[in-house]
């Protein structure tokens, strides 16, 4: 599998509104755009960072995964994605190599990307995406 770049860093916020300030006002990133993904329970914005991005993330409902994260853990790093050149291939590769998948298959990311997560168990306690642009 061929692993192209860190795609983006997933930040858990309580909301975008509050939890863009630091990101857009003291490092001056551009927040890109808001995005629900409703089969997640999510609203995504994203800040591009050079070759990166940082993506903020809110619940838009108190049992999805991103509420459990904030009442678990609180604000902060939440997941860590990288691209790869075909998810599919990647997805295959990692399970014969006995990682543990979240997602079987890739499921709707926003932007228009696939994506996937890895189990933590496997990753040293990391929640690992990968996605596909
Ligand atoms: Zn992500």
């Amino acid at each position: 599998m061929k692993v192209l770049k860190i795609d983006h860093l997933g930040i858990a916020v309580n909301s975008i509104d509050e939890g863009k300030k630091f990101w857009t006002e003291a490092l001056g990133l551009e927040l890109e755009g808001i995005e629900t993904i409703e089969e997640q329970k999510v609203t995504t914005a994203f800040l591009p960072v050079g070759e990166s991005e940082i993506e903020l993330l809110e619940s838009t409902s108190p049992d999805g995964p991103i509420a459990g994260y904030l009442k678990k853990k609180g604000p902060g790093i939440q997941h860590i994605a990288f691209r790869v050149a075909d998810i599919e291939a990647a997805l295959k590769e990692l399970k014969e190599k006995g990682i543990l998948l979240v997602d079987e298959t890739p499921r709707k990311g926003a932007g228009g990307a696939r994506i996937a997560f890895l189990h933590p168990r496997s990753t040293g306690g990391v929640l690992v995406e990968l996605c596909q642009r």
